[in-house]
């Protein structure tokens, strides 16, 4: 198995979590209480329950897609400390192992997001994009790690305005913004998504025409306790550090700060990374509705809008010129060139977004790494397909790669 979108995707049959059948259902009876041995028969570890389908359905293989693909959520590069502490842009492959999974899967450019800021910045862009400019657009990212100089605001802002001018095409927001930055290092309160001291610095993004993906709290069930009832059990039990129940705001409270982000910057164009809230499409649309200025990207988030190919493709049919393919592909650096993002990731996606396929993986896992469901095709019209595939980022970019 790969190891594409490992920090979304990936779930260790070793943390698996073991839900015992056999201590929740006791069926009432004479001798209630006393478990009957068909009961202990089925005391089967929850990660070794692998079920296979028995249903006879049409499996079709998309192994490129209908149309070229603008990918607008990878990460090709993550800022690190070089052995000397400086800031560089650390990648697990070459330009030109990409661009051969690229070729063989249709895929046009790549949005490199987490450029990063400062040297790492210059690096990124001198690797990646300069050499490769219509195959490897990078985005910038502001500096949080500043945010105990005197002047932050104005240093953010002033960054971002640097990373315009060397050609970076769009700024970046982890979810760092709202869930991991804090006052005085790490001590003090979380900062808020619509703080203030940022307003500069979306204004400079717009300015320079730099559209912003900000990715804005996490799946709804991190916001919940570890328990029988989280739908993403064991994905939280392999990685409780992903759980952000507790002493985090509600995800309602992050969506509404960014909702008012948007709101306030009017000409700055905001990507709401994964679909914004995939779980729930009606409060999307009702964003995307009051923020004209609002698009969203599909990353990671095949197997939420897979379970509801209802909504998702009423969804694509409404927004159609505002939805962005994504895939949050990390590349793995340690198998074969053709394995790096996985050979399945894009073909999940393509099969989800050009077939009526039904209840088909979402993942190539042996257990379904965000949750134990399956997904179905929405098999949508040419002229959305290519629109969400490449005509929405194009135009968001305002950059063509295949325009010679
Ligand atoms: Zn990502």
């Amino acid at each position: 198995m790969s190891n594409w979108n490992r920090r979304e995707w990936m779930t260790g049959v070793a943390g698996a979590a073991v839900v015992g059948a056999g201590s929740e259902i006791v069926e009432a009876g004479p001798e209630a209480g006393e478990s009957k041995s068909t009961d202990t028969e089925c005391a089967l570890a929850l990660k070794d329950f692998q079920p296979r389908s028995m249903l006879k359905v049409k499996e079709t293989r998309v192994p490129r897609s209908r149309f070229p693909v603008i990918d607008f959520h990878t990460h090709l590069t993550f800022v690190r400390r070089g052995e000397d502490g400086s800031l560089r842009a650390k990648a697990e492959i070459t330009p030109e192992q990409a661009l051969k999974v690229m070729d063989a899967k249709n895929v046009a450019a790549m949005v490199n997001l987490t450029g990063g800021y400062g040297p790492a910045l210059e690096e990124a862009l001198n690797v990646w994009q300069k050499p490769h400019p219509k195959r490897f657009p990078v985005f910038a990212e502001p500096w949080f790690s500043r945010i105990q100089e005197a002047n932050y605001s104005q240093i953010l802002a002033d960054e971002i305005e640097k990373a315009a001018k060397a050609g970076a095409k769009g700024v970046k927001v982890l979810k760092t913004l709202g869930l991991f930055l804090r006052e005085r290092g790490k001590e003090g309160p979380l900062v808020a998504v619509d703080d203030p001291r940022f307003d500069p610095m979306w204004e400079v993004a717009g300015a320079y025409n730099l559209p912003v993906a900000i990715h804005t709290s996490d799946p709804l069930a991190f916001f919940l306790p570890t328990d029988r009832f989280n739908e993403r059990q064991e994905e939280l039990s392999a990685h409780p550090d992903w759980s952000f129940y507790g002493d985090f705001p509600p995800d309602q409270e992050l969506q509404e700060a960014r909702l008012r982000v948007m709101k306030r910057h009017p000409k700055t164009t905001f990507v709401g990374l994964h679909i914004a809230v995939a779980e729930d499409l009606d409060f999307v649309s009702k964003c995307l509705d009051e923020c004209p200025n609002m698009f969203v990207e599909m990353g990671a988030r095949v197997g939420e809008l897979g379970r509801q190919p209802r909504r998702s493709k009423r969804f694509f049919e409404e927004n159609q010129d505002r939805i962005l393919f994504g895939t949050d592909a990390v590349p793995n650096g340690y198998e074969t060139p053709q394995q790096i993002f996985g050979e399945e990731l894009y073909e999940i996606y393509y099969r989800f977004l050009e077939t009526d396929d039904e209840y088909f993986d979402y993942a190539p896992a042996e257990i379904p790494p965000q949750g134990r469901w399956r997904i179905y095709g929405v098999d949508l019209d040419e002229s959305i397909l290519k629109k969400v595939y490449y005509d929405n980022a194009a135009r968001l970019l305002g950059w063509d790669p295949l325009d010679a």
